[in-house]
């Protein structure tokens, strides 16, 4: 379905009924060239830029749920390339501009809003942290500023600067970071790849994979087996479950992260805001709601709920840094499963099984990684090596001693 300000008027005069599906609902075919397993935004990313990039049309995207019933619509929206480590900064900040053109790329309203992300600093080393990552965003072409506390006062004067338990010294702020919305971004991809010929099959869980030979060769699914020249497999948090389907274990654990908005209230908070003494992080959307959340709740688990104690940890947070937040109403909450690796860092990589792809261990941050990692993982599949820009995320980085350990808190994911 095409969009233009003649139909919306039309539609509005007739009272909304001559709205078409989006995308078809295909049955799925017995082969196809490719298969992507999972319609999250990178399946659906990957599928898209399969077909736009490269030509490749004869693609299904199987998907257990509905599209983007997974983390792709149950994040908080922030995007950002405000990374340290070569190995995936430039990778980050080819996302960022991808989403910067995503729009026009795919004509759809995917309210990407570069409102800016500001990482508050509480201490000198903090700073001195921090003015290093910049200067390592400016080396990959990022846009970066260290903002003193006076810098922060006039960007969020609402926070907490007089009696604060963890002072707020100043940020790493990111002009171009900011938010989008996450189901358009899904939908946005979905409808393109469609309209190229791409299966986009509903309620199609994949049970296992046939293998032959070392090679696999298609997949078994809740609506028969599907052969394929190449099974490329991007299902987030259940990368763990699914792998296991083909005899691979992945350096991964799921745990669940919880999201939460409050009521709407008048715009206050200018884009993302994150606090540096512990994990909160805050944005509005243009609904009015306050978007916020915090740590994993920290044990393994595929549920898609989180538990109290986390709720109570991810306010206290809120209120030691804005303590105005006391006076909101929560208004709703829910969790999502997350792919957590074991150094913070995703994969984008073959696996041991020919004809097997796996692009996964996201953590808190493959949202905005969506539009490269779809990118990269298409760029995998067509031409069968990895993109310049994602060398790195290799499935074999732990046996060889590459970790890319952003965060320096080692192989323990429930810290990344
Ligand atoms: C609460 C929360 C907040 C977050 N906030 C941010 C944020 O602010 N910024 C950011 O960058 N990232 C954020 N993230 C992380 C981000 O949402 C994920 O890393 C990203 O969405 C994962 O990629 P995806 O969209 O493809 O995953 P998903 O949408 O989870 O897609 C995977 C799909 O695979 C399907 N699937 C699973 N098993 C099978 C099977 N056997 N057969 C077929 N299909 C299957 C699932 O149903 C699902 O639809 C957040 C996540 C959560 C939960």
């Amino acid at each position: 379905m095409k969009y233009s300000g003649w139909k919306v008027l039309r539609q509005a005069l007739g009272g909304n009924k001559g709205w078409e599906p989006v995308w078809r609902d295909p049955a799925p075919k017995p082969a196809y060239d490719i298969i992507v397993v999972g319609g999250g935004g990178h399946g659906l990313a990957t599928a898209y830029y399969l077909a736009k990039e490269y030509g490749l049309t004869n693609v299904a995207v199987l998907e257990k749920s509905w599209l983007a019933s997974g983390n792709a619509g149950r994040n908080t929206t922030i995007i950002r390339s405000n990374y340290l480590l070569p190995g995936n900064e430039p990778f980050y900040e080819l996302s960022m501009k991808l989403w910067e053109n995503l729009e026009q790329d795919f004509n759809y309203n995917a309210m990407v809003s570069q409102r800016g992300v500001v990482n508050l600093y509480h201490s000198d080393p903090q700073r001195d942290a921090f003015a290093r990552r910049g200067n390592a965003m400016h080396m990959a072409g990022a846009d970066a500023v260290l903002l003193d506390e006076q810098g922060i006062r006039e960007l969020c004067p609402f926070l907490d600067f007089d009696n604060a338990r963890f002072p707020v010294k100043g940020g790493l702020w990111q002009p171009r970071g900011g938010t989008a919305r996450h189901d358009a971004v899904a939908w946005g991809y979905a409808r393109g790849a469609d309209q190229r010929g791409v299966d986009l099959i509903q309620n199609c869980e994949v049970t296992g994979f046939q293998v032959k030979n070392g090679r696999c060769i298609g997949v078994e699914t809740a609506r028969g087996p599907i052969a394929a020249k190449k099974v490329a497999v991007c299902v987030a948090g259940s990368s763990g479950r699914v792998m296991a389907q083909a005899g691979l274990r992945l350096p991964i654990e799921s745990h669940v992260l919880q999201a939460f908005v409050s009521e709407g209230l008048k715009p206050i908070i200018p884009g993302v805001v994150t606090f540096g003494a512990g994990h909160f992080y805050i944005s509005q959307s243009d609904k009015g709601g306050l978007v916020f959340g915090g740590d994993i709740d920290g044990y393994n688990t595929y549920a898609q709920r989180g538990n109290l104690p986390v709720v109570e940890d991810v306010c206290e947070s809120g209120m030691a840094l804005m303590p105005m937040i006391g006076r909101a109403r929560l208004l709703r909450m829910w969790g999502g499963v997350m792919d957590m690796s074991m150094d913070g860092s995703p994969f984008i990589d073959k696996t041991s099984v020919d004809g097997l792809y796996f692009n996964g261990g996201w953590c808190y941050g493959g949202f905005k990684a969506t539009p490269a990692s779809g990118w990269c993982y298409a760029h995998l599949l067509a031409k069968d090596e990895p993109h310049p820009v994602a060398t790195e995320l290799r499935l074999d980085r732990f046996k060889r001693g590459h970790m890319i350990d952003e965060k320096g808190a080692g192989a323990q994911p429930n810290l990344h």
